[in-house]
Order: structure tokens, then C-alpha cells, then sequence
């Protein structure tokens, strides 16, 4: 049985380290950028107390090993910049466990560190075709080589957002704006103890996020309401158009607010951008044998910071399956059709209730939006109920 990976991001290295020595299974995992690559930069991520349990259940040491790189996420509080108080939640009542604040380099450095040896850098896969035998050949470029392999049996497409495996296999899919530009940056903590776990805070529906980091750094995010399908213009990538979208009409920002504004102003250079959107779900090709997880299958919005923490949950539930036939003695050639199906099977609701419900937390992002009125309903019991089943009802195999 040839397992091929491609991609050793969140998902591909959670699958690539369930399959290491299996009998029978010989696994390669291809990765384009180099083993250095991510050690240094990127951004932070808050990953939702699902991952975590789901992380622990699939492969307790591989979730110490995260949890070791990690702060713990206890509480979501939402405010306007001027600092009036709207929501303060204890993850506590709405979760099993707590979610984790992380660097993005340090996440994948725990999680390819435990897939070490399977993953093959430097290794950018450029076509993949189904041969006449029924199965897959994949090129890739290795240090300036063209290379390929035959005969693949299974290939796991954990690729990414713009995965070149689902462009190739399905068609690149329809992205769909919502007319929101995002932005994220990293930087040292210097707020002097002003600012720790999760917290948002709104001017109209601009909205500043940050948390405090692993590292000394503190990860600073930012949204405003562009019109839908826009690029975000340059004006508004300045210092003056940001200042002027979080600070309130009336009274001066509050101190944490005043600290975030100006350490965005004076780091507009270092900031990464996006906007809002999201791409329909795909979990496998229609001849049966690529398998799509993560950002390759599923981009979603990621106000409640669902992204890397559905790959997650796509990955402990792949990797289950592909064990449990294994162990079963039939994890073979012709059992790969009836696989994926059955991983669909078990992941499609769970996929779409996490997109749509990510979507409605995104009402007070939106232009004309009323974060007063959008935060309040967000402490009523039918939005606390969707959270308690986002954050505690992971899919099991
Ligand atoms: C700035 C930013 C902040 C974010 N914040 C959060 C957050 O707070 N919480 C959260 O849950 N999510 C967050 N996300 C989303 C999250 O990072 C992604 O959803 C998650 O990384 C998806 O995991 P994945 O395994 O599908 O893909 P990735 O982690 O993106 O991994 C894909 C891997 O495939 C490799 N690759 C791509 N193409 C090829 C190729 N042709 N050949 C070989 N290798 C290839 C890439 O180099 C990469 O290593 C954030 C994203 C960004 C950009």
C-alpha cells in the first residue's frame, strides 16, 4: 500500500505520523518549502479547545508535545475600543478543556518534529494524474529535479488553501468574498501586561483581536468592512486609515486599545493581509483515491479561529480511519473508495455545521454592522449552545 502526503502542514504531518512503520503501508510525505522555513516568522493562531480534545484522543504525546509549545486559551472577551465591557466568557462553560494560543512556527515545528524523518523537504509537487492501472503518478521538483512517483494507492492532499492538488483533480474552487479585510501581525510584547488571553473589541464593525504568545510576542489582528469582492486598497493599508478606524467618535481608546493602535501604526510594514472568504467543501476526487484535509478540502472564515483547528479535527479522524483498517488487515489497494467515503460520511455535517456557524459569529464584521447589539446576542443561550457543540462535539471513529 503507497500512502503519498503531500503538504507537512497542520494536517499532513498528524496523518504522516499515525502511518509511520505500519506493515505493508510505505508512506512519503512531500513538503515544497525547506526544513528551516517557518522557524523564524509567521503570526499566532488560536487554536479552539476541539482540536485540543481531539488531539489528545488521537495521540496523547503528539498533543503534549503541542501543549508544551503552547499558552492556554481560558477566556473570550469582547469590548469597545473606548473599554466598555460587552462579553466575558470562561471557556470553562462552553468547553471540555481549554484551547491554546501558539506561534504559527512554533505549532509546526511540535508537529513536524513528531513526523520527523517521513517528511521529504524541498519537495514541490507539481502534477498529479491518475495512470492506467487505476492508480496515481505525482511529480515533484527536489533541488532543481524533476521527480515522480508511481503506483500511489492513496494520496492525501493536505496541500493548503490554494492546493494545487484539488486544482488539479476538481478544479480550483469558486472562493466567496464577504467583504471584510483582515490583517495579522506578530510582534514583541512591550504592553506591559495589558493585554493576555483572547480578547476583541470593536469601533462600529472594526475590530482589534490580540493575545499574549510563547516568546515575549503578542498576536495582533485586525478587521474592516471593504465592498464585497474588492481588493483592499492601499490607502487603507496606511497608518492614518487604521488609527482613524479604532478610535472611538467620542473619548480617547482605552489603554490596551491605545497600546494596540499604536503598535499597528508603527509596524504597517510587517503586516500579513487577507480578506474574508471561504471555498466549498471537497473531500474527495470522484475516482476515489485523494483524500482532501484542512485548508485543501475546506476555507472557511476565521472569526472563531476554526482553520487550522478543523485540520486538525480532519487529520485525527483520517489518520483513525486509515489505523483501524490497518489494524483490521484491510487497509488495501482496493479498500481506498470505500474509505474516503466513509470519511465523509463522518466529517461532512460536522464541516458545514463549523462553516456556517463561523460565518453567523462573523455578523459584526460586516458594513453597518452593530457590535453592541451582534456581541449581546452572542451571550444568549441558542449562540452559547452552537459554541458548547463546536467546541465539545468532535467528530470519533
Ligand atoms: C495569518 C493567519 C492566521 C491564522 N489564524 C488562525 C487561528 O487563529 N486559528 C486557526 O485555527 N486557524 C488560523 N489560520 C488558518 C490556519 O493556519 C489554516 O487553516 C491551517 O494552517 C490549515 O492547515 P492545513 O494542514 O490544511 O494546511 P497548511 O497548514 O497551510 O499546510 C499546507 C502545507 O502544504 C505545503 N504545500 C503547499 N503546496 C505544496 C505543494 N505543491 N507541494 C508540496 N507541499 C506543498 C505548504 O508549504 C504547507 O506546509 C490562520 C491563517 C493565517 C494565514
Amino acid at each position: 500500500m503507497k500512502i503519498v502526503i503531500v503538504g507537512a502542514g497542520v494536517a499532513g504531518c498528524i496523518v504522516a505520523r499515525a502511518l509511520a512503520a505500519r506493515p505493508g503501508v510505505e508512506v512519503t510525505c512531500l513538503e515544497r518549502v525547506a526544513a528551516s522555513d517557518h522557524s523564524e516568522s509567521g503570526t499566532g493562531l488560536n487554536v479552539g479547545p476541539n482540536a485540543v480534545k481531539a488531539l489528545a484522543a488521537h495521540d496523547r504525546r503528539l498533543g503534549e508535545a503541542v501543549l508544551a509549545r503552547s499558552f492556554p486559551w481560558k477566556s473570550w472577551r469582547v469590548s469597545l475600543t473606548d473599554g466598555t465591557v460587552l462579553f466575558d466568557l470562561p471557556l470553562a462553560r462552553v468547553a471540555d478543556n481549554d484551547g491554546i494560543r501558539i506561534r504559527w512556527s512554533e505549532l509546526y515545528a511540535a508537529l513536524r518534529g513528531e513526523a520527523a524523518g517521513l517528511i521529504r523537504y524541498g519537495a514541490q509537487v507539481v502534477r498529479i494524474a491518475y495512470a492506467e492501472a487505476g492508480r496515481l503518478c505525482i511529480e515533484y521538483d527536489e533541488h532543481g529535479a524533476r521527480r515522480r512517483l508511481d503506483g500511489v494507492d492513496l494520496l492525501v492532499a493536505a496541500d493548503g488553501r490554494y492546493s494545487v492538488t484539488r486544482e488539479q483533480l476538481a478544479g480550483a474552487p469558486q472562493m466567496r468574498q464577504h467583504g471584510v479585510a483582515i490583517y495579522r501581525l506578530l510582534v514583541p510584547d512591550t504592553a506591559g501586561g495589558l493585554i493576555d488571553d483572547y480578547e476583541q473589541w470593536f469601533n462600529g464593525p472594526n475590530r482589534l483581536l490580540a493575545f499574549r504568545v510563547p516568546g515575549d510576542a503578542i498576536y495582533v489582528a485586525g478587521t474592516f468592512p471593504i465592498a464585497p469582492g474588492a481588493e483592499i486598497a492601499e490607502d487603507a493599508r496606511r497608518a492614518p486609515f487604521l488609527r482613524a478606524l479604532y478610535t472611538p467618535a467620542h473619548g480617547a481608546p482605552s489603554p490596551q486599545c491605545r497600546w494596540l493602535i499604536d503598535t499597528i501604526c508603527a509596524n504597517v510594514g510587517s503586516i500579513h493581509w487577507a480578506r474574508l472568504q471561504e471555498s466549498p467543501p471537497l473531500y474527495r476526487d470522484a475516482r476515489g483515491r485523494v483524500l482532501f484535509l484542512g485548508d485543501a478540502s475546506h476555507g472557511m472564515v476565521p472569526t472563531l479561529g476554526q482553520g487550522a483547528t478543523q485540520a486538525v479535527e480532519d487529520a485525527c479522524v483520517a489518520a483513525d480511519l486509515l489505523v483501524k483498517h490497518h489494524r483490521a488487515g484491510a487497509l488495501d489497494s482496493d479498500a481506498v473508495p470505500a474509505l474516503l467515503e466513509e470519511f465523509e460520511r463522518l466529517r461532512a455535517a460536522r464541516v458545514r455545521f463549523v462553516m456556517d456557524f463561523s460565518r453567523e459569529a462573523s455578523d459584526t464584521l460586516m458594513a453597518g454592522a452593530d457590535p453592541v447589539a451582534g456581541t449581546r446576542r452572542k451571550l444568549e443561550a441558542p449562540f452559547q449552545a452552537q459554541l458548547a457543540r463546536l467546541y465539545r462535539d468532535i467528530t470519533t471513529v
